[in-house]
Parts: structure tokens; C-alpha cells; sequence
């Protein structure tokens, strides 16, 4: 129930800035300690509710170490035929074509994740995407569209707002919708009014990212390990421990689960990377579970 208001209360404030004082208490409040546990715990097993046992494997190609990262990253999904969606930039893909282009070559989905990634240190550090006028959001995501058809010959269905969570806006939708796209994943489950199952709105399929146990307003993610202001996590040890107390939960719940990771972060990992390997395969031989690129488990 209370985690229910909470979602309702977030949901609606995506796009209000004016709220983000009082979403950082709330969220300062309820983070590290048993409360966002169970929130996450409570979060999963209200998403089970649509019967899927799917894994959402994503990459955020943001930085031009990720694009480094990448001919290692597909030999790694390549060994295990795993396939993935890359979120990726349009200048990026401008400047580095043949290292996107290898993307496609294995297989993988590529999304739109906007033309110069609004927010990003060096090609966009000004504005936030929710900041964006109507005007300018169009011509992010439709340059970005027009560069993979252009450059990679893709016609992408799939969006991810930069920096996603705390910086998306449903504004984004129409314009999707518009462009002929199926979904978006640029939510966390918690903060969504189905708790993290996927939802239709205003014509574009949302699929929710799944919520970090230690702090149910964000996600597990790598960079809490080495980018962050102050390290959040201790070590990769710790991350690999809350990936696989997710994988646990999913499993005892009957619920999806949805990642996103950053290349060049896995490559810095080392042998913790292998462990998150590992559990997917796990989940994939021992209990069914589809995993992959969002196109391919939701057959969009
Ligand atoms: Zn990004």
C-alpha cells in the first residue's frame, strides 16, 4: 500500500521540478536500509502479475570508452548467444560508424537514446532532456532516427531518455508515437504506477528498469561503482550480491527483471562480470526465463 502511494506520487511528478527537493527526502528517508528492500521485494512481486519470465539486457553506449569497450562486449553476448539492446547516440554513431555498425552485424537491437544525449559531459552538458522544449525533444530523437537509417540502415523502435529515471518525461511519448516507435525503457519499476510491470501509454510500450534493493528509487548499476561522485557501492562484490538477491527474488516471485549496464564498466570488472553471466544463464537453463534484447522477449 505504501509503496503503491509512493509510485502514484512519483509518477505524476516525473515531469515537476519543482518536486525534486522533496523526492530526494523521501527517497534519502527510505534508501539504505530494510524499508527499500522491501519496497523492492514488494515491487517485484507486483510486477509478477503478467506471468512473463523475461530479462531485459541493455547497454548505454554513452561514452567513447564504451565504444572501446564494444568489440570485447560482443564477443562476450556472441559466447553466450545472448542478444542485447545498445542505447546509443547519433553524433556517436556519426563518428564512430563501423564500431556501430558491428552492433547490428551480431545481431544486437540498437535504441535511440537522442542525437547528443542532453546532459552529457562533453556533447550535450547544458540542458536535461526534460528540460527540452516540445520543439527541441522532436529534433533530438528524429536526428538520432534519421542517423541510424542513414548510417547503420536501422529503423529503431526503442527509446531510452538520457539519464533516464529522475530525467524522463512522458513528453517524449507522442513524439515516439509519432516516429512509429514501440516502446521506451527509460523508467524505474518503483517508480512507475504498476510497480515496474510493463505498461501501454499514449501508444508507447513502457518497460520499467528494475529497482536497486539498497535504494529502490534507482537501479543497480555500474556506475555507482566507478562513477559516481563517492562510490556507492564497496566493491564489484557487492554489486554481483545485488544482482543475484534480484535474480533470487525473481525467481521465488515469477517475475521479469529488466538491466541496463555501461560497456566499458563490465570490461573494468573482471571476473565479477562473468558472475553476472553466470546467473542469467542460470535463469535461462534452470527456469525459463527468455533473455535478451527487448525487441526479441516482448516481440515487438
Ligand atoms: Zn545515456
Amino acid at each position: 500500500m505504501m509503496l503503491q502511494l509512493f509510485s502514484t506520487y512519483f509518477h505524476y511528478t516525473y515531469d515537476l521540478k519543482s518536486s525534486k527537493a522533496v523526492r530526494r527526502l523521501v527517497s534519502k528517508a527510505l534508501s539504505k536500509n530494510s524499508v527499500s528492500y522491501a519496497m523492492v521485494r514488494e515491487s517485484l512481486r507486483k510486477s509478477a502479475r503478467d506471468g512473463s519470465l523475461r530479462v531485459g539486457l541493455s547497454f548505454d553506449v554513452d561514452l567513447e570508452l564504451d565504444i572501446k569497450a564494444l568489440p570485447w562486449l560482443l564477443r562476450e553476448l556472441g559466447k553466450r548467444q545472448f542478444s542485447a539492446s545498445f542505447a546509443c547516440i547519433g553524433q556517436f554513431v556519426e563518428k564512430f560508424p563501423n564500431e556501430h555498425k558491428a552492433i547490428v552485424e551480431a545481431g544486437h537491437e540498437i535504441m535511440n537514446h537522442t542525437y547528443s544525449h542532453p546532459f552529457h559531459r562533453t556533447l550535450n552538458p547544458h540542458k536535461r532532456f526534460l528540460e527540452l522544449s516540445d520543439a527541441e525533444m522532436r529534433l533530438e530523437i528524429q536526428r538520432c532516427h534519421e542517423t541510424f537509417e542513414q548510417i547503420l540502415s536501422v529503423k529503431s523502435i526503442g527509446f531510452r531518455t538520457p539519464h533516464f529515471g529522475g530525467l524522463h518525461t512522458f513528453r517524449a511519448y507522442p513524439i515516439l508515437y509519432d516516429l512509429r516507435y514501440r516502446y521506451s525503457s527509460s523508467t524505474i519499476g518503483t517508480r512507475t504506477r504498476t510497480l515496474g510491470t510493463p505498461f501501454l501509454y499514449q501508444g508507447i510500450f513502457e518497460i520499467p528498469l528494475t529497482p536497486d534493493p539498497t535504494d529502490f528509487l534507482t537501479c543497480v548499476e555500474t556506475w555507482k561503482l566507478f562513477r559516481a561522485p563517492r562510490p556507492i557501492y564497496r566493491d564489484e562484490s557487492e554489486f554481483v550480491r545485488l544482482f543475484s538477491i534480484l535474480a533470487r527474488w525473481a525467481v521465488d516471485e515469477g517475475a521479469s527483471l529488466n538491466f541496463y549496464f555501461d560497456p566499458i564498466d563490465l570490461y573494468n570488472m573482471g571476473p565479477a562480470w562473468s558472475k553476472i553471466m553466470s546467473i542469467l544463464i542460470y535463469l535461462r537453463n534452470n527456469y525459463g526465463y527468455t533473455i535478451g534484447a527487448y525487441r526479441d522477449i516482448y516481440g515487438l
